[in-house]
């Protein structure tokens, strides 16, 4: 745990394909709301709402100077050109969008996202100057068949092609088991911990301690005001990746005291 406070903790939400400009606006007048009386200081909080929602967004939190980061989605992996639908690191950029999620297991599962793609996307994030979230978690039958760490290994060195040497200070790890996303049954904080400290021992392996030791995983899937607490008391699991409870206010600003209340005082911030 002493290793842990060197790390900054990260609370993100992903809103996946909800809510529209407007109903984006209310959600972070609301956030802020309830931000002015939470000690976030030593945590890093973050949104990804849909890419329609990014100029608005973006718009309130610097006339409000808010303490919440702007994350997206996905993004191509290609910089322009006849890529009908698909949206740049570059356009991203612009509108000061600092993360991306890449390789969210919903890309991996739905639009065929490969771990080729999640390497060359993660390397366009890299490259593009911002900051790659790679998501990585094993299927339900993956799980049964006891097949967990493996698959994380895969995931996590095929992710890890895409990241050049030097820019690993500029990426952290999500481990979002498929079988807890939307799901309502998050991971045991056991089984958080167990997976989320053998993500660290491969970025180790591939990489080295030190990289490993200070580069952040978080943890996705049903994770909620009331798991919150135990699932970031974990010594690896340095934050939250949060679906379905960050479309409410109340309960993403929960889950944030929670995690700041493992902390206790300014982590490495
Ligand atoms: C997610 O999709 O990244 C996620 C963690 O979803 P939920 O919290 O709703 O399980």
């Amino acid at each position: 745990m002493a290793q842990k406070t060197t790390r900054t903790p990260m609370v993100a939400g992903n809103w996946k394909m909800n809510l529209d400009h407007v109903e984006a606006i209310h959600l972070i007048q609301a956030l802020a709301l309830r931000l002015r009386s939470t000690d976030s200081s030593h945590i890093d909080v973050v949104v990804h709402p849909p890419f329609t929602d990014l100029r608005s967004v973006e718009g309130i939190i610097g006339a409000d100077n808010l303490p919440i980061r702007l994350g997206a989605q996905h993004c191509s992996d290609l910089e322009s050109g006849a890529f009908t639908g698909e949206v740049s690191v570059g356009m991203l950029s612009r509108l000061s969008v600092e993360l991306v999620l890449v390789g969210h297991s919903e890309r991996r599962q739905f639009f065929g996202m490969t771990d080729e793609l999640v390497a060359s996307t993660a390397s366009a994030v890299l490259g593009g100057g911002l900051t790659a979230i790679i998501c990585v978690g094993e299927s339900a039958e993956q799980r049964a068949d006891g097949e967990t760490t493996t698959v994380l290994t895969h995931q996590v060195e095929m992710a890890l092609a895409g990241v050049a040497s030097g820019a690993e200070d500029r990426v952290l790890f999500a481990y979002e088991p498929i079988w807890a996303i939307g799901t309502g049954v998050a991971a045991t904080e056991v089984d958080a911990q167990m997976a989320c400290g053998h993500i660290r021992s491969v970025i180790a392996h591939e990489r080295t301690e030190a990289i490993a030791s200070t580069m952040r995983i978080l943890y996705g899937g049903s994770a909620k005001p009331d798991n919150a607490g135990d699932l970031v008391g974990q010594p690896d699991v340095d934050g939250l990746l949060v679906g379905g409870a960050s479309l409410d206010a109340e309960s993403f600003a929960d889950m944030i005291e929670a995690v700041s209340a493992c902390y206790g005082s300014p982590a490495g911030k």
